[in-house]
């Protein structure tokens, strides 16, 4: 694995009285994908937003490929790719229209094309942002972290509320992603998303990482600590039938 490229260390966040983050510390690597898993609530998103400079952190520090974030945020804003609201989207612009936008508030040049092409939809390039399905809405929007060229992309949950196939098809965009060197840092609540893609994850609760490896290691500990699934599984499961059915076959397109 690469160099660190992002260190946290002893990062808190409190809103009011209430401690959401109480004092967490990880590395993420250059070239991995970085999943931050952990149920609703666990502080993943508010940890996620401070790294990203979107909000502000109680105490800790935080490098981002050594830049201090305390005292070059412009500098981090640069070379991160921060997945926006989709809700941020101008619902009557097209595709091609929306990445101009974009890369003129980056001031950036973008071959819009390009980037549509990476994102498998080229075709889709004059249609209305509002006319996309649930999928091409989220491709599109990883498209858009991608803009400004940035050397780490962040994914707040991703793939919550897409059909099997969709949710394939953003495994690969995001592995093809990594390919070229960006570092990917995403969060989900499918744990097999995370086996899938996940170089390494933390596992966060009520604020605090309690646990951080890669998918495997994580697994073959609970195993050798005597832990055994309550049943024999059957070598698929009801989504593999799903699969099995209605193919891999993107159908948006
Ligand atoms: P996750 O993304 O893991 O679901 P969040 O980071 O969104 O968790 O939230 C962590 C905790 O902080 C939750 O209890 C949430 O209600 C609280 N929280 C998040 N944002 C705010 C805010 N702006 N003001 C007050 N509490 C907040
Ligand atoms: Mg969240």
């Amino acid at each position: 694995m690469g160099n660190t490229i992002i260190s946290v260390k002893d990062l808190r966040k409190s809103y009011g009285k209430f401690e959401a983050v109480k004092g967490i510390s990880f590395d993420v690597y250059e070239g991995e994908i970085f999943g931050l898993l952990g149920p609703n609530g666990a502080g993943k998103s508010t940890t996620l937003e401070i790294i990203e400079t979107l909000r502000d952190k109680t105490s800790g520090q935080i490098l981002v490929d050594g830049l201090d974030l305390d005292k070059s945020p412009d500098k981090i804003k640069k070379i991160i790719g921060v997945q926006l609201q989709t809700s941020g989207f101008y619902p009557g612009l097209n595709l091609l229209e929306l990445i101009e936008l974009f890369s003129g508030l980056y001031n950036v040049k973008t071959n819009a094309m390009d980037l549509l092409e990476m994102v498998n939809l080229k075709e889709k390039a004059r249609n209305k942002y509002k006319e996309m399905s649930g999928g091409q809405k989220q491709r599109f929007s990883i498209a858009t972290t991608l803009i400004n060229q940035p050397r780490i992309i962040f994914l707040d949950e991703p793939t919550t509320g897409l059909d099997p196939q969709a949710r394939r098809n953003l495994w690969d965009l995001i592995k093809s992603i990594r390919e070229k060197g960006t570092t990917v840092i995403i969060t989900t609540h499918y744990m097999d998303e995370a086996e899938q893609l996940c170089d390494r994850v933390a596992i966060m609760d009520e604020g605090k990482i309690i646990a951080l490896q890669s998918p495997d290691r994580l697994i073959d500990d609970l195993v050798e600590s005597g832990f055994e699934r309550p049943k024999v599984t059957k070598s698929a499961n009801l989504e593999d039938v799903f699969i099995h059915l209605t193919g891999k076959d993107f159908r948006e397109d």
